[in-house]
């Protein structure tokens, strides 16, 4: 992908920050992190998102996620972390490149994940289901 920023960034072209790498994995800090210790994690394959990641990459990836996790939790002791990952423009994605967020969070930090709840009956629920199975 000639215009991708996470391509550039894992072939070198663009430096990163880089935390882990092998050769199906990148881990870069988030240049503009929401905490200090704000990761992201990029298969090195261009996928522009879930709906086009392999999923035997993503079964590998979540696995490099546990490890990452673990080390941002002894490195930096952080209180919470949030896993984010987002897809399309609607969803917040602004990097169209597949990529993991892992995010440190802190009591009292100045970030927030939050959404109005909606109040919806058992047939709404039902009739939701229903479209899913
Ligand atoms: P998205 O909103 O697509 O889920 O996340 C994209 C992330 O990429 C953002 O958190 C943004 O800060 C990060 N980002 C954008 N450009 C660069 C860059 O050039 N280098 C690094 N390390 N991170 C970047
Ligand atoms: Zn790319």
């Amino acid at each position: 992908m000639n215009d991708c920023i996470f391509c550039k960034i894992i072939n070198g072209e663009i430096p990163s920050a880089t935390i882990y790498e092998d050769s199906e994995f990148k881990i870069i800090l988030d240049r503009f992190p929401a905490n200090p210790g704000h990761v992201l994690i990029l298969p090195k394959t261009h996928a522009e998102n879930i709906f086009e990641l392999n999923e035997a990459t993503g079964a590998k990836l979540f696995a490099l996620a546990i490890k990452t996790a673990n080390l941002l939790n002894e490195h930096l002791a952080p209180h919470g972390l949030n896993v984010l990952q987002n897809n399309g423009a609607a969803a917040g994605q602004t990097v169209n490149h597949f990529h993991m967020h892992l995010i440190p969070r802190y009591t009292n930090d100045d970030i927030s994940i939050k959404w109005n709840t909606l109040q919806l009956t058992d047939a709404d629920i039902e009739d939701i289901r229903s479209k899913l199975i």
